[in-house]
């Protein structure tokens, strides 16, 4: 076994390898967390412990907090716009040079396939740049000349301490989503990664002290929810919390944080629809459907988990999908070829079987694919559809978040409308047809934060990313983050000497 320090080569990172315990970043330290106890991270591919993880407490993120007000009172906060950015496009450079090198750490954490968690790292290190773009060219404020008398004008102005909790699918890539523009736009960060995937987000807090932002400027407190999260959400010196997470643990977190009256943004849970109509082209839909549903180990916020197809094109649809799924490559995820690995942890591995379990009992047909009988050791739920479902069962309601697609059959637009919206979800949903009126008419009447038309999740950085209905509130992405990371002041000016109504002026008697 080689013991590793920090800086991991793609080809040094074995699932053998043992890597350095891994600290708190706070006031540009790396430190135990003050209890001095830690916890167990473990590789999903094989169940075996990968290192040690400092445990956060109430006084670490205390102290993390504290370090971040600091800061966003001093130097980053005395900072010319154009020296900060400075800071966060050299974040993204010092992340692309070690995208070879985070990429595995990912997979090896998360159990997410090498040639995904590649393009994710390369997705990050985007995130920093465009941020700093976007803050230089669209951070702009309005002016309101009303007349000769008056000009009024707006500023967007950071905040403060930025409290950033985050989950464990796509880690690296969501922590980014919101440190890009947290720091951009002028905040300071104390960053709760998910207690499941802490590998990345140590890397990214060597790579920003490696960066040489002012300390205090980003710290990582990890930990568990109830204690290093609710401590954040709690803490009367951080005032905007950006979570991504279960709906149920949102809900949590929005009562928590109701008596410090804090700023939300909320980026839940989700159950998708994906609609093919008979008129569409088949093998693009198939290709969606599988994709959708099966990258990220279906561990994906936006997975199209539930699937509706129109009667006409069922059976062919169908054959064909069962074709893809025993195709499907299931296996170790620092392999290129790996298209689905382990899921992140034991406990969600027993959920996703727990749902499979539920199928059954619903009168549901479970149709896996292959996982070899050597993965034994790894949290593999083999890609998986369930037919002969309705929408009412519990398996097309609840979010599955694993390698699980519901597959439905519809006869018309107003039908598929109405099936496709009741659910408590709004995040994300795709229409498949090549009727271009009905493509823009189902998109616009499914209720979802976003919709995708003859296409797959396909991500421009400009739009604002999101849900409806349980699935969020607020957005991210483009300028749509600047509601959420910048106070709005508005500066009225008078340019003449305007009347002002003269209180007391005039003697009482
Ligand atoms: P989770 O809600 O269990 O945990 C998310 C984070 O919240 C973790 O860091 C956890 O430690 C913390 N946390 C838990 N309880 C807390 C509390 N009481 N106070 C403060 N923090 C607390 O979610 P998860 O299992 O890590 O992630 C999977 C979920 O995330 C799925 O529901 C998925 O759909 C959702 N998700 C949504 C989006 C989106 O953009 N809408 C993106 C990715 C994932």
């Amino acid at each position: 076994m080689t013991k590793q320090t920090e800086t991991i080569t793609a080809t040094q990172l074995t699932h053998d390898s043992q890597l350095a315990d891994i600290k708190l970043y706070i006031n540009g330290e790396f430190v135990p967390a003050s209890s001095n106890e830690t916890f167990e991270n473990k590789n999903p591919f094989t169940n075996r412990p990968i290192n040690q993880v400092a445990s956060g407490t109430s006084d670490d993120i205390d102290r993390a907090v504290t370090a971040a007000k600091a800061a966003f009172k001093g130097e980053w906060g005395r900072l010319k716009l154009k020296d900060r950015l400075v800071y966060v496009n050299r974040i993204a450079d010092l992340i692309d040079e070690h995208i070879d090198e985070i990429a595995p750490l990912e997979s090896l954490d998360t159990g997410l396939p090498i040639h995904q968690t590649k393009k994710m790292v390369a997705r990050a290190a985007q995130n920093f740049r465009f941020y700093a773009e976007m803050v230089s060219s669209r951070l702009t404020g309005d002016a309101y000349q009303v007349d000769d008398e008056f000009l009024n004008y707006t500023v967007h102005k950071p905040v403060g301490v930025a409290g950033l909790i985050t989950p464990w699918n796509a880690p690296f890539m969501l922590e980014t989503w919101k440190i890009a523009p947290a720091l951009a736009t002028g905040n300071t960060v104390v960053l709760k990664p998910a207690e499941w995937s802490p590998l990345t987000a140590n890397r990214l807090a060597e790579i920003i002290d490696k960066a040489d932002l002012p300390k205090g400027v980003f710290n990582v407190v990890h930990g568990f929810g109830e204690t290093a999260g609710a401590a954040l959400v709690a803490h009367p010196d951080a005032p905007l919390i950006s979570f991504t997470g279960e709906t149920k643990t949102g809900s949590e977190i929005m009562k928590n944080g109701a008596d410090p009256l804090k700023r939300f943004s909320m980026e839940l849970g989700g159950k998708s629809p994906i609609i093919v109509f008979d008129d569409c082209d088949v093998d693009r839909a198939i290709d969606a459907c599988t994709w959708g549903i099966f990258s990220f180990n279906g561990e994906r916020c936006t997975a199209n988990s539930r699937l509706f197809i129109h009667e006409n094109l069922y059976d062919t649809f169908v054959e064909q999908l069962i074709d893809r799924v025993k195709n499907i490559r299931v296996g170790d995820p620092l392999d290129d070829k790996t298209q689905v690995g382990p899921l992140i942890h034991t406990d969600h591995y027993e959920n996703v079987k727990r749902y499979l379990g539920i199928a059954e009992e619903e009168g549901a047909r479970v149709i896996s694919g292959y996982v070899d009988e050597t993965y034994a050791d790894g949290n593999f739920v083999p890609p998986t559809l369930l037919l002969d479902v309705n929408n009412k069962m519990t398996v097309a309601q609840e979010e599955i978040f694993g390698p699980v697609m519901s597959v439905m059959t519809f006869k018309d637009e107003q039908e598929v409308v109405e099936m496709a919206n009741d659910v408590r979800y709004g995040l994300a949903g795709y229409v498949w047809t090549n009727d271009m009126k009905r493509g823009h008419r189902v998109a616009q009447a499914v209720d979802a934060g976003m919709m995708w038309v003859n296409s797959q999740n396909v991500r421009d950085l400009r739009t604002p990313f999101g849900g409806s209905k349980h699935s969020g509130i607020g957005r991210e992405g483009g300028y749509y983050a600047f509601e959420f990371y910048t106070e709005i002041q508005v500066v009225h000016v008078a340019l003449s000497d305007h009347p002002i109504p003269q209180f007391g002026k005039e003697k009482r008697i």
